[in-house]
């Protein structure tokens, strides 16, 4: 086997989907270039459906997400009142990946408690291989459920398996 065949073959076996080495969806670098002078609520808005195309968000769900209000504040990474759909986001970390962390815990706060508690013990006792690639990639996940619920999805987006669905309303 000549040297290229042999790298294909290496490539194809890497995107082969259950064989994943590393997240599909890896952290965006900060932009410390981006502040409140050059940065406006039209930008945030392209990078809203930015994450809404990059991780497949159903399309009759973009109403329901377009009442999420998405305040610039130089003062935090980002922050979401879940109850009342507020986000605030640094223009610096204005990007599609927490965006999507945000939002995730929107779809947590419409959990009823059993699913919560559902959510926690599929999470627990789970074999799936890209959710277990984030628990051990992603520390930050195992401050709280809410954060792992988060996580999750920051990370796997579409790539999510099927069985853990139904706990991200208006997502999937
Ligand atoms: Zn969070």
């Amino acid at each position: 086997m000549c040297w290229w065949k042999k790298r294909k073959v290496k490539t194809r076996t890497a995107l082969t989907p259950g064989s994943y080495v590393s997240l599909p969806y890896p952290e965006e670098k900060p932009d410390h270039t981006k502040n409140k002078g050059n940065t406006t609520a039209d930008d945030a808005k392209k990078i809203f459906f930015e994450w809404m195309t990059t991780y497949l968000v159903p399309s009759e769900k973009t109403k329901w997400w377009e009442k999420v209000k998405i305040t610039l504040d130089e003062s935090t990474v980002a922050a979401t009142d879940s109850k009342h759909k507020h986000m605030w986001i640094s223009p610096v970390w204005l990007n599609p990946g927490v965006i999507a962390h945000e939002m995730a815990h929107i779809s947590y706060w419409q959990l009823s408690p059993e699913k919560k508690r559902r959510f926690e013990a599929s999470y627990q006792a789970t074999t799936e291989p890209l959710v277990l690639l984030v628990k051990k990639e992603r520390t930050y996940a195992e401050t709280s459920m809410v954060e792992t619920h988060a996580e999750i999805y920051r990370f796997l987006g579409k790539y999510m398996p099927e069985s853990f669905w139904e706990f991200y309303p208006f997502l999937f």
